[in-house]
């Protein structure tokens, strides 16, 4: 059996409401902090439940064109990555502006596939409106689905009809016990050798079966006890000769499997030193709250004295400087130093990612780190923080109730998550406050 999650691409030209849809079916926006270093706007992946069916929804809208790249080649490349990706693809139309040019245009590549494509007429905001659907029979794609991404109408049809077409063999389900570890990194830093590497030690429960077309290759391992599932995301470079090349494609594949993952492992080739890829993925990965651990792999390849692995350390600390808390392990997967340790760190951060504490000990914790610095004032008005409170795991998060929001600090924010993590620990994780005024 496979392992793979079914992956549905929404593709159309611009406007028709692709994203509008993506963020319906995703049921939450988060927003990104803009200036991490290499971050988009909005998210491309996102997984999405329909009657406890879990499957992953590419917006492929999100993906940006090349520089000068028109819409319409830029359609086409965006329809022919649905197809080589996905195991099912959305083409969404307008049904406010009627059928275009471009519609056929993407229709005539659509038809060429043998996945199934099923067609979205949106904005169909009401009963009135729904003649407007029967113009795009003519694009041979079968019978429209009327939809209004706006107004929700529709979607529970499309997605029963989207789940009957999950093809078979495809994992759909989600079980909490399991580490999901993605496996990230620019081409050659050795993934797939880690990923064998850490095959031929542990039990390997479900073997990967040789994909053609799909997104990343899963593997169940058991090791002492704990499942992990390993999200590979290096097989896919061989895949697409159109893609190959493009660094952006391997960005965004990576990008896939940290949306899936609980733990994403950033291999890093210690030969070549810290790349701007890497720098990518690990701040997708700290702002969609994964917990992390570099690996420096290559590691037998280096020229080691005393020094040399606390330099390393120190180097990756500066260029991540918001990731102090991810834990760095330098192996090497081809003579197998320290792999051991591979997946009992991302066991550890893990467990870090979906700690709880306890309100009484974090008041505590709080209370002690007021009265030893005190919060910021502006104008002779002083945040008070009235009592902390953990509202969240994977990754752990916590409200605090104050008396203006105003007068929250980023630095002061930076002062009590040291505070937290000194007396907590929450090592692999990043964690995320949230402020609540009350009077
Ligand atoms: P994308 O470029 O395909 O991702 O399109 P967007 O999701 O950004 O939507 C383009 C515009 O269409 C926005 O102004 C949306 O508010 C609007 N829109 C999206 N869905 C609907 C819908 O169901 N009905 C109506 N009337 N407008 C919609
Ligand atoms: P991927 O593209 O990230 O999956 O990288 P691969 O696993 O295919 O490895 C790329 C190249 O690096 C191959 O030639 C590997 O043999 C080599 N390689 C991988 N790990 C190590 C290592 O720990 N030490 C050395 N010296 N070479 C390695």
């Amino acid at each position: 059996m496979s392992d793979n999650r079914p992956i549905v691409a929404v593709v159309g030209r611009p406007n028709v409401g692709k994203s509008t849809l993506f963020n319906k079916l995703a049921g939450k926006r988060i927003s990104i902090v803009e200036d991490t270093p290499g971050v988009t706007r909005d998210r491309i992946f996102t997984e999405v439940e329909w009657l406890n069916r879990y499957f992953t929804l590419i917006d492929t809208g999100g993906i940006e064109p090349e520089n000068g790249d028109i819409i319409l080649s830029h359609m086409r490349n965006q329809a022919m990555l649905a197809m080589d990706m996905a195991h099912i693809v959305l083409f969404v139309v307008d049904g406010k502006s009627g059928l275009t040019p471009a519609d056929r245009e993407v229709a005539q590549i659509l038809r060429k596939t043998n996945k199934p494509v099923i067609l979205v007429v949106n904005k169909i905001d009401s009963q009135s409106q729904f003649d407007n659907v029967y113009d795009f029979y003519e694009l041979g794609l079968g019978v429209p689905y009327a939809i209004s991404s706006a107004n929700s109408m529709g979607l529970g049809d499309l997605l029963d009809e989207v789940i009957q077409n999950f093809p078979e063999g495809l994992n759909t389900e989600y079980d909490e016990d399991i580490i999901r570890v993605a496996i990230t990194g620019k081409p050659n830093a050795g993934k797939s050798s880690i990923l064998n590497n850490i095959l031929g030690e542990e039990r390997v429960i479900v073997s990967p079966i040789a994909g053609t077309t799909r997104d990343a290759v899963d593997t169940y391992v058991e090791k002492n006890g704990q499942k992990f599932l390993l999200i590979d995301t290096a097989g896919l470079r061989r895949k697409s000769k159109i893609y190959e090349s493009v660094e952006k494609y391997s960005v965004i594949r990576s990008m896939a499997a940290v949306d899936r993952a609980d733990v994403v492992l950033i291999v890093i080739d210690a030969a070549e030193g810290i790349t701007e890829q890497d720098t990518k993925v690990a701040g997708i990965a700290h702002d969609e709250g994964k917990a992390c651990v570099f690996v420096v792999n290559k590691w037998d390849l280096i020229e080691k004295d005393n020094k040399t692995l606390g330099n390393y350390t120190k180097d990756i600390k500066e260029k991540f400087p918001f990731m102090m808390y991810a834990p760095v392990v330098f192996v090497s997967a081809k003579t197998n130093q320290r792999m051991s340790k591979v997946l009992e760190v991302a066991e550890y951060v893990a467990s870090e990612h979906a700690k709880r504490v306890s309100t009484s000990a974090l008041n505590d914790v709080i209370g002690e780190a007021v009265m030893l610095n005190q919060p910021p004032s502006d104008k002779g008005k002083r945040l008070k923080i009235y009592y902390g409170s953990q509202t969240g795991v994977k990754p752990p998060k916590f409200t605090l109730f104050i008396n203006d929001k105003k007068l929250t600090h980023f630095s002061y924010q930076r002062y009590l998550e040291n505070k937290i993590r000194e007396n907590f620990g929450f090592e692999g994780t990043p964690v995320q406050f949230e402020y609540r005024e009350k009077n």
